[in-house]
């Protein structure tokens, strides 16, 4: 059955920005897009700033209404205590966000986050009413070694244990090789992996859960090739790193047709 997915537009800002230039930053974004005549009901478009910017984005996008949603980079598999360091995905809901990433491949290589670790901070989330936004992709030797969707489906399914489908949730398929390499995965390849992480959600969840869940692409997305990737029939979005922040291209992204 076919269901209509609302395309997602998201910007993982990674560590840039500060406070105030995430306030500037985004209502310009905000300008950028209603001078374009963006159709908010053609894509929804989010912004993943770095912790210390969320309330300043929550105060901005909620005095103006701003139909921008926001989330985080990262939660804490734990809710509170002695976790120096760690935000808890209470503190984020209490600044309204909506979603968060979970599992980036920066977080898996550089700090370590194995499989176990990102189904807790998948749990977490959900115990705080955020809807993930979970990573998964495999390395230029994961490809050369196993193919293109061997790694992306087990990351999927190691995530997904015990989790309530329901829920909500939000796939990014981030084939590390393209990240920030200017080198995107060609829209073929992203639709193979979507539909075999799409099967991955039919078998763990039901064919509606699956149906309903968006599964985007990330990785060297720009305005140039965000169309393609939006006429595979399981890409319903991307992640966007480098390109989110540049404001013009951006809201060219979000503005894919
Ligand atoms: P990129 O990053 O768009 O700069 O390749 C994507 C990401 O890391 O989410």
């Amino acid at each position: 059955m076919a269901v209509k997915r609302t395309p997602f537009i998201a910007g993982n800002w990674k560590m840039n920005l500060d406070h105030l230039q995430s306030i500037a930053f985004v209502q310009k974004l905000a300008w950028s897009l209603a001078d374009a005549k963006h159709d908010f009901a053609d894509a929804e478009v989010a912004v993943f700033p770095p912790f210390t910017d969320l309330r300043s984005v929550q105060t901005l996008v909620s005095a103006d209404s701003l139909p921008i949603a926001y989330g985080a980079q990262d939660v804490s598999a734990h809710d509170s205590g002695a976790y120096t360091g760690e935000i808890s995905g209470a503190f984020l809901a209490a600044l309204d966000c909506r979603y968060v990433i979970i599992g980036h491949s920066e977080r898996r290589t550089l700090h370590g986050e194995s499989d176990a670790d990102i189904n807790a901070k998948v749990l977490a989330a959900h115990r705080h009413g955020l809807i993930p936004v979970l990573c998964v992709g495999e390395t230029a030797e994961d490809l050369e070694a196993h193919g293109p969707s061997a790694v992306p489906v087990a990351q999927l399914r190691a995530a997904l244990e015990g989790v309530d489908g329901s829920k909500g949730l939000v796939v990014a398929y981030e084939p590390v090789w393209a990240i920030g390499s200017g080198q995107a995965a060609t829209p073929d390849q992203a639709e193979q992996v979507a539909a075999a992480l799409r099967g991955v959600l039919t078998e763990v969840f039901d064919d509606e859960i699956a149906q309903a869940t968006r599964v985007l692409y990330g990785g060297s997305v720009k305005a140039a090739n965000i169309a393609s990737f939006l006429r595979e029939p399981n890409v319903d979005g991307a992640l966007v790193g480098g390109a989110s922040l540049d404001i013009a291209e951006f809201s060219s992204i979000a503005r894919f047709k």
